[in-house]
């Protein structure tokens, strides 16, 4: 329920919501420049165009509200994502390992523990997981590749975890002396408890 303003009124509340300064915004508004300071102040006692102001600051509250539960829920995934959803070891028999075995035989899939040649500890495979087939949690840990084009070599670039659980923490004011009564908190609570635990639980889905 706006009351009418007039466009330059309009553009004040704008212009004033933005820079917090009357003068500028008187200015920007289309007011003269001189006299733009008393035609400020005397656009802010206004009840309408105080009205506005305080509406515009409300939705951009709100606005504001819904971009920290976003950065908040990024860096919670970040934090409690786990490594190998992106990049998975695995120890494959080396080729001496079964001689007498087909390459489809189950029985192949670990390292001979006789195997002369390795000793039992196989050969390393890096295996990566697909950006599509990356869990929410993997996609916000996930940084890019770094490729290098001498070697052939390409490495997984993951954000930093712990910087994350960092800034979580600091936001959500688990440093707090532990003697401040904190305030209730569901999300908080459960970072906690996870940080506790040294695991990490699964997401819900959105
Ligand atoms: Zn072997």
């Amino acid at each position: 329920m706006t009351t009418t303003l007039n466009a330059r009124q309009e553009a004040f509340a704008a212009a004033y919501v933005r820079s917090m300064n009357a003068t500028q915004a008187a200015i920007e508004a289309g007011y003269s420049a001189n006299g733009a300071s008393s035609k400020g102040w005397d656009l802010l006692r206004n009840v309408k165009v105080q009205a506005r102001i305080e509406e515009l600051q409300t939705e951009i509250m709100a606005r504001n509200d819904v971009e920290a539960d976003r950065l908040i829920r990024h860096l919670y995934l970040i934090a409690t994502a786990d490594a190998s959803d992106l990049v998975q070891l695995h120890i494959d028999p080396c080729p001496r390992c079964w001689p007498d075995l087909d390459a489809r035989d189950p029985a192949r899939a670990e390292p001979d523990p006789e195997c002369m040649t390795c000793r039992g500890r196989g050969q390393p495979r890096v295996a990566y997981t697909p950006v599509d087939q990356m869990s929410p949690s993997a996609k916000a840990l996930f940084r890019g590749v770094r490729h290098n084009p001498k070697t052939g070599s390409m490495e997984v670039l993951m954000h930093d975890r712990l910087k994350a659980a960092d800034m979580l923490m600091r936001h959500l004011g688990l440093y707090r002396d532990q003697d401040e009564a904190p305030r209730a908190d569901p999300l908080r609570d459960l970072i906690a408890d996870i940080c506790r635990r040294g695991s990490t639980a699964p997401l819900a889905k959105d």
